[in-house]
């Protein structure tokens, strides 16, 4: 028998259903409700909280998935029931990440589970990098972090912006600039626990899509938290400005470690919504009658399902070979993490076009949910990388060159 199988395990169909049963009859039931309030559905978040979804043990239970597919699976089945609702539950999980990429154990032993809360009182995390004038470079961040050595504390000074979470999180994960003229090198991470002074929101964006998240700016103003906050701790932090200076190569960028970690799992997302339209209007398709037949029965729709079903698989085997790589650590030799992002979101905007087409006019109003999906699909082509950025990352990769 061959070693090599595509075939999911018990485990992950398992964690595969239940959250399919948890985006049909809790997340689905809602999703244009809460897009058209604008705001973060928290009885979701608490029901999810309550089934043991939301919560850091689901988390690493999937994380530990030798095969490194079960988070891939969740995400993708949370966002066919609505990948604004999704962004809301799986947002922490980006500070997570952060604190995973950079925290000693003692600190994720703090931090990860603050990220959740319990079930009676559900706690958010945020990860925020982007600034106004630091979005694609982000090298250029402006966020500055110096220490105080008298109080052995940092004190945080920036604005921050597009934070999913921003200023509503209990944990925010911010990455500053501890020495600017190292640039990315210079950056540490820095967590910023509930309750903290000079950490504020700033403006709430109205958005295009993925309307049930909640994204803001996030305003530090002297905030001032202890030494140990820090992720990594100082000496470690020393260390390795030292050794930039000097020229010498260092650790992957604070920020970057935890995109590479991510983006395969936003891919899983834009699958999900793929796959919805794609189910929808392979449905409506059968059904919607012109000139006396089915619309499938023209090859003009017929032929538009069958790439967008090949395009949803060819992203998803992207998206499986990113995770698994991770999983059995093999390298990103070719930006196979990039790869699989860019490969999603950008099927994922296809595909949702596509399904408006096929639904006609009705597919162009707000009584069918086909046109929230093609907003909400937008941003995948966006956040955590835009995909000219991926392409970027790739031909680096294949290259070897620094391509500017
Ligand atoms: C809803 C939402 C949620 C977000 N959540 C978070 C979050 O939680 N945390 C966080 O830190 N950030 C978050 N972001 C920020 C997101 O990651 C940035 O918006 C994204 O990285 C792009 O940065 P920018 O918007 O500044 O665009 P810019 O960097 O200004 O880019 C503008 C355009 O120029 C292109 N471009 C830039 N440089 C190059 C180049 N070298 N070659 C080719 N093309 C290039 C880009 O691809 C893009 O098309 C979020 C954004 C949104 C909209």
């Amino acid at each position: 028998m061959s070693d090599f199988s595509l075939d999911l395990n018990e485990d992950q169909i398992q964690i595969q259903k239940w959250v399919h049963d948890f985006a049909e009859d809790v997340v689905r039931p809602v999703a244009a409700e809460w897009d058209e309030r604008e705001e973060t559905p928290w009885p979701v978040i608490e029901e999810a909280a309550k089934i043991g979804l939301y919560t850091l043990d689901f988390f690493a239970q999937c994380a530990a998935d030798p095969a490194g597919l079960m988070l891939a699976l969740a995400s993708e089945e949370l966002a066919w029931g609505d990948a604004g609702i999704t962004l809301s539950v799986l947002g922490s999980t980006l500070a997570v990440s952060g604190i995973i990429a950079s925290g000693t154990p003692e600190q994720q032993g703090e931090w990860l589970p603050q990220c959740f809360g319990t079930p009676d009182k559900v706690q958010l995390g945020a990860f925020a990098v982007s600034e106004p004038d630091a979005g694609s470079d982000v090298s250029s961040l402006r966020t500055r972090a110096e220490y105080d050595e008298k109080s052995d504390e940092w004190v945080l000074n920036g604005t921050k912006t597009w934070i999913t979470n921003g200023g509503i999180a209990d944990v925010h994960v911010i990455v500053a600039a501890v020495d600017p003229e190292l640039k990315g090198r210079g950056h540490a991470a820095f967590v910023i626990g509930p309750d903290t002074p000079g950490i504020s929101q700033g403006q709430k964006f109205k958005k295009h899509g993925i309307r049930a998240s909640h994204t803001a700016e996030v305003i530090l103003d002297d905030c001032r938290i202890p030494g140990a906050n820090l992720l990594g701790g100082k000496d470690k932090l020393d260390l390795r400005l030292a050794r930039a200076r000097e020229g010498g190569k260092t650790k992957t960028q604070a920020a970057m470690s935890t995109f590479e970690a991510t983006r395969p799992l936003v891919g899983a997302q834009a699958i999900g919504i793929a796959r919805a339209a794609y189910e929808y209007s392979l449905e409506y398709a059968k059904e919607r009658k012109a000139f006396g037949r089915p619309i499938i029965e023209n090859q003009g729709i017929a032929f538009k399902l069958s790439d967008m079903k090949m395009e949803i698989d060819a992203a998803r085997l992207l998206v499986w070979r990113a995770c698994w790589m991770a999983a059995v650590k093999k390298p990103f030799e070719s930006g196979e993490g990039s790869m699989s992002k860019l490969k999603a979101g950008e099927v994922a905007v296809h595909a949702t076009e596509e399904a408006i087409q096929i639904l006609g006019g009705y597919g162009y109003t707000r009584d069918y949910p086909v046109e929230r999906w093609h907003r909400d699909a937008k941003i995948y082509t966006i956040f955590e990388g835009t995909s000219e950025i991926q392409r970027l990352v790739i031909a680096r990769a294949v290259s070897g060159l620094h391509i500017p």
